[in-house]
């Protein structure tokens, strides 16, 4: 793993390692949004993204700057979901074997589709085993690379690049928006905001049960908090990385917290509006814009919608009503 922390320069590597592989995915406005927030909001859609989510730009891009030799042993991820999926996919579309550790209790769908996209699934009793254990003993048996979540260079840089075809095609916003859980979404996106639209202020929004980020920017350190439970599962994270927190501490203005209730809210927004399926951590930085928690009025915004997988029982539970 590379030890030098990501820059700019490293996302405009990433975006041409991703190009014409990873979608460029549409920025959506809405009328009604705009009237609700008193801003103009640009939606930038990772929803659409390959896999669902924006993690495929971030783990293209890992496993693209892998040399050759690594490539072919293949990589190692743990992870239940978006990562998983990015992972196995990006690995396949590159000819690398992906070994993906996850949960044996993880919903059958999840590991039937990471196994469809061509992984090894090696299960884990998430109550007595360790999955750090069992990801690194993989690795070195089998000379895999590891690319976690969040906390690495290139998955970051990686996941820098949805900011920067957002700005491209916005021109400079005053604020950029997005769902915050390991940090390599916002860390990333700051870097983009930096050299693309330096007036912009870059926040991150976390679920109001687990404010790690929040308390992290406060201290100035690095808090870990239990697992938190919220509806938003892609960001049930206990604290940031090391190389995302430097990031952050350094570059974002500045953490909000919704709640699942918001996030609810917020998903029928875009099914009945904008007739698009957002999934509950998709909507973290949207909700947080809408509800006014950030003051954006007369404000040119830009919000990352960063998923659309929630399946559809879970969707109709959430939002049928
Ligand atoms: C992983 C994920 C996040 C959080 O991203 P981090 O880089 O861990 O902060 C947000 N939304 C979705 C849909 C995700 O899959």
């Amino acid at each position: 793993m590379s030890v030098t922390p990501p820059t700019f320069a490293s996302v405009t590597a990433a975006r041409g390692r991703i190009a014409g592989v990873a979608h460029r995915t549409p920025v959506l406005t809405s009328r009604t949004a705009d009237e609700r927030s008193g801003a103009t909001v640009f939606f930038k859609a990772e929803n659409l993204q390959r896999v669902g989510a924006f993690k495929f730009r971030g783990g293209y891009n890992a496993i693209a700057a892998l040399d050759d030799a690594a490539r072919r042993r293949g990589v190692v991820a743990f992870s239940s979901g978006n990562h998983a999926q990015a992972i196995a996919y990006a690995a396949r579309l590159q000819g690398a074997p992906a070994v993906i550790v996850m949960p044996s209790d993880a919903p059958a769908s999840k590991l039937a589709a990471t196994r469809g996209y061509g992984a090894e699934v090696v299960t884990y009793d998430r109550y007595t085993e360790d999955r750090e254990a069992i990801t690194g003993r993989l690795a070195s048996e089998r000379g895999l690379a590891l690319i976690p979540p969040f906390d690495h260079p290139e998955v970051i840089a990686g996941q820098g690049t949805a900011a920067a075809e957002l700005i491209e095609e916005t021109g400079a916003l005053d604020l950029v928006v997005t769902p915050l859980g390991g940090g390599g979404l916002l860390a990333g996106t700051a870097l983009s905001a930096g050299a693309l639209s330096p007036g912009a202020a870059v926040w991150g929004v976390e679920p109001e049960a687990g404010n790690d980020g929040q308390q992290s920017l406060a201290r100035g350190e690095v808090v870990t908090i239990p697992v938190p439970k919220s509806i938003a599962d892609g960001a049930l994270t206990s604290a940031l990385g090391r190389y995302t927190f430097p990031i952050i501490r350094e570059r974002v203005a500045g953490i909000v917290t919704v709640s699942d209730a918001e996030l609810v809210e917020t998903m029928k927004f875009f099914a009945s509006r904008m007739k698009i399926v957002v999934e509950p951590t998709g909507c973290l930085a949207a909700a947080a814009v809408m509800t006014g928690k950030i003051d954006v009025k007369g404000k040119r915004v830009g919000v990352i919608l960063s998923g659309g997988n929630v399946d559809l029982p879970a969707l109709a539970r959430m939002i049928g009503d």
